[in-house]
């Protein structure tokens, strides 16, 4: 039997490389992507075999697909033993927020409440699953963690006391925080959510399951397509600055390891832990696990964040 893995946004970048790594592992990948026609076209670039994956649809900004998408996920019959998180925008000029069809602000509802419905509902179809090895997988990053180099540059992410969320982040509401409109600072918050809900979803269900939970900064992937909404000077001098200043810079190919490794290598087999390679990169640079941000480590925002979540996302 072939093991699924369930990849979103694998139509580009870390996403895109991650399914790639993992076909060659001899895994099935299932795409899921708003895209469908890009999915087909990044995954032919990139040389995977036309039965080492499935292209399902998804726009994790909308819940209703959310839901959709796992009723397509069921009906190809197979088992979920690994999910990787991994779609994400980020929007760092827009002025006025964008909107979900159910009306919240779209960086948050898409990286983190289309993810925290997918992982809550997903756990059904994982418990399911023969494997003796099941995990799943949220994508971290290092400017979730103002503890950290990459992390200290302003806006800082600030979860502040949920006012935003506590009263249905619909307008006049933008941030979690309740604050004024960043969208900067929108993108940290959904990613300091995303840590969050890895661990949250560990104390909650690794004992009773057995399914690992983690999550991983796998570098700074400065070529990715997620710094196409900035300035067009932004992206070309970030992967050189990347490069040559930070020596942050990993190739996609390099994060599409990462991924799969956290996904299929028995050395990361560790429910709850942060992955991270560090933020200098030298060849053959060892993992560790690492201490996530305060407001991530944080164990009564893990529960309000979960609690206000499932109100949004109507699991609650
Ligand atoms: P990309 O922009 O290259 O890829 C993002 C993926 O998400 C694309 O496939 C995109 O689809 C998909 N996506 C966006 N919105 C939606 C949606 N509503 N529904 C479904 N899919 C959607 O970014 P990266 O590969 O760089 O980022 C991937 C992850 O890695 C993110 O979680 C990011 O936070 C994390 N990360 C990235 C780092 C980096 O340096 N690049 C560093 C640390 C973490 P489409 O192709 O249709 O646009």
């Amino acid at each position: 039997r072939k093991s699924t893995v369930v990849i979103t946004g694998a139509s580009s970048g870390v996403g895109l490389y991650g399914a790639k790594a993992l076909a060659k592992r001899g895994w099935h990948v299932i795409m899921a992507c708003r895209d469908l026609a890009k999915a087909e076209k990044a995954a032919q670039s990139v040389g995977m075999s036309p039965d080492s994956y499935t292209i399902l649809h998804i726009d994790l900004g909308s819940l209703q697909s959310v839901r959709q998408f796992i009723n397509d996920f069921r009906a190809t019959g197979r088992t979920l033993d690994a999910l990787v998180c991994n779609a994400a925008i980020y929007m760092p000029l827009i002025k006025e927020p964008l909107r979900s069809p159910e009306g919240y602000e779209l960086s948050v509802a898409t990286n983190h409440l289309g993810h925290f419905l997918l992982c809550n509902v997903m756990l059904e179809d994982m418990k399911r699953s023969p494997a003796p090895d099941k995990r799943m997988i949220i994508l971290g990053t290092v400017t979730h963690n103002p503890d950290e180099l990459g992390g200290k540059i302003p806006p800082r992410p600030d979860l502040g006391d949920f006012k935003g969320f506590a009263e249905g982040f619909k307008d006049p509401h933008s941030m979690i925080d309740g604050k004024k409109f960043e969208p900067v600072k929108a993108y940290k918050d959904s990613k300091v959510c995303n840590v969050l809900t890895m661990r949250e979803l560990h104390e909650r269900y690794h004992e009773s399951t057995g399914i690992t939970f983690t999550s991983l900064y796998p570098g700074c992937v400065a070529e990715t397509p997620l710094f196409r909404n900035h300035y067009p000077l932004f992206q070309k001098i970030f992967p050189i600055f990347q490069k040559y200043i930070t020596k942050g810079y990993v190739s996609q190919d390099l994060a599409g390891e990462r991924v799969a490794d956290v996904v299929a290598d028995p050395e990361y087999k560790q429910s709850g832990a942060y992955w991270s390679w560090g933020n200098r990169q030298k060849k053959d640079r060892k993992s560790f696990v690492q201490r996530v941000s305060p407001q991530a480590r944080d164990n009564d925002n893990g529960k309000r964040m979960w609690e206000l979540s499932a109100k949004l996302v109507g699991l609650a």
